[in-house]
């Protein structure tokens, strides 16, 4: 049994664009590495490492928070203007994200529920909303994956937590759908706040909605062109004006991931709702949108048994914020919430924290304007 390291070559470029380069030249046996934290990790179990690694670490153009759609020219932490969107680079670290008063209430207490103070240290931005994707039968030793035979996802040719699936109306051997559940605490409070994402890869630039890059499979997690990096993300500016909440299950405070997630933005127009989304984590293959303004639905999902967080939505906007409407609220979050057997705590048991979470933060969120 081995938990070394395996050898690879490390590059260190100082801006966007050399490293864009590099990982064209190298070609597909190459892997971006911001803080490690979850990319070492990984490499030491024998996942899926590569020869080549480009540390992101020393790109000052990555590390700013500022208002505006961001210069990328490596701005260190500025204020933002309240009516301007904000841009979060992708090298922030969760220590400066979690302390910055500049971004939304929700964003820092999620990032201040990540891990541990040494690992946000580290940890950043773009790291975390690239996270992989995890499972019981994957986040292990090599040693304990061999002894299964491993899974689709590293080394085999099969999922232990879907052994079967329904082709054409036969059960057969399932060698294509892996459910790893997705576990970034950032990713749902950052889509519930309506957050885009810039990338600069080899074929040029592109912003897309966070809520349209993840991708219903554990295996592919996003739609990430080949070796694009994730530069920046910006949040429209009414993020910076409405309530908005964090809350997440593990089973220890600290260190553990979340097997719920729970971020929600809230408006209220007296004491009717004007915006409501609720971004819920580590539930499925991908964070999941509840939008009640029914605007925001994933474009061309492409899902293996996803939620589908628009059935049975119930009218909520223009409603007042009543107990009840808010017991309706968590029940159809709870309802819709399909969590798998692959991280810790029992599904059932998980899917009833979904309303449980969303129930208390929303009764927060309803009494203090934050
Ligand atoms: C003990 C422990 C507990 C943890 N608990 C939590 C938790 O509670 N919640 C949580 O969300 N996470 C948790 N994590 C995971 C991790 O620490 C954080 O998600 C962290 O933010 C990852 O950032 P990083 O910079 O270290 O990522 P890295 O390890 O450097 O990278 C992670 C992935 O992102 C890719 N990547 C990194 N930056 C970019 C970029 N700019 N563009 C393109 N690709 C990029 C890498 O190639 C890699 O695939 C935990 C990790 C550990 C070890
Ligand atoms: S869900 Fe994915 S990671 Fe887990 S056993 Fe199945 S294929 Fe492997």
């Amino acid at each position: 049994m081995t938990m070394l390291l395996p050898k690879f070559e490390l590059h260190q470029p100082t801006t966007v664009g050399d490293a864009v380069a590099l990982a064209k030249q190298l070609g597909d046996d190459v892997d971006y590495i911001s803080g490690g934290t979850d990319l070492l990790p990984n490499y030491k179990c024998g996942l899926n490492a590569r020869k080549h690694v480009i540390s992101l670490q020393h790109i000052d153009e990555l590390k700013f928070i500022g208002a505006g759609a961001g210069d990328g020219k490596g701005v260190r932490p500025q204020t933002a203007k309240g009516s301007d969107p904000i841009s979060i680079g992708a090298g922030v670290t969760l220590t400066e994200l979690e302390h910055n008063t500049d971004v939304p209430a929700g964003v820092r207490e999620a990032a201040a529920h990540i891990a541990s103070p040494l690992l946000r240290e580290s940890g950043t931005l773009g790291g975390n909303l690239m996270l992989d994707n995890r499972c019981h039968f994957f986040n292990q030793s090599y040693f304990w994956r061999n002894s299964l035979g491993y899974c689709l996802k590293a080394d085999g040719d099969r999922c232990h937590v879907v052994p079967r699936i329904n082709v054409d109306g036969k059960s057969v051997l399932n060698d294509k759908v892996c459910v790893a559940t997705h576990s970034s605490d950032l990713a749902p409070m950052l889509i519930a706040l309506g957050a885009e994402a810039s990338f600069h890869g080899p074929d040029g630039k592109r912003t897309i909605k966070l809520n349209d890059f993840y991708y219903g499979d554990g295996i592919e997690r996003f739609e990430r062109k080949p070796g694009e990096i994730l530069v920046k993300v910006t949040l429209p500016e009414w993020a910076l004006n409405v309530r908005s909440g964090w809350k997440k299950l593990a089973p220890r405070q600290s260190i553990d991931f979340s097997v719920v997630g729970v971020g929600i933005a809230l408006d209220l127009d007296g004491d009717k709702v004007s915006k409501l989304r609720v971004g819920l984590g580590a539930v499925d293959t991908t964070p999941v949108l509840f939008d009640y303004a029914k605007e925001d639905v994933r474009k061309d999902p492409n899902h293996y048994l996803l939620v589908d967080p628009t059935k049975d939505m119930p009218e909520v906007i223009g409603q007042p914020l009543t107990d009840e409407l808010i017991e309706t609220i968590a029940t159809h979050v709870q309802t819709q919430a399909q969590p798998k057997l692959n991280v810790p705590m029992a599904p059932d048991y998980r899917k009833k924290m979904c309303g449980v979470l969303t129930r208390r933060l929303l009764k927060e969120l309803r009494e203090n304007n934050g």
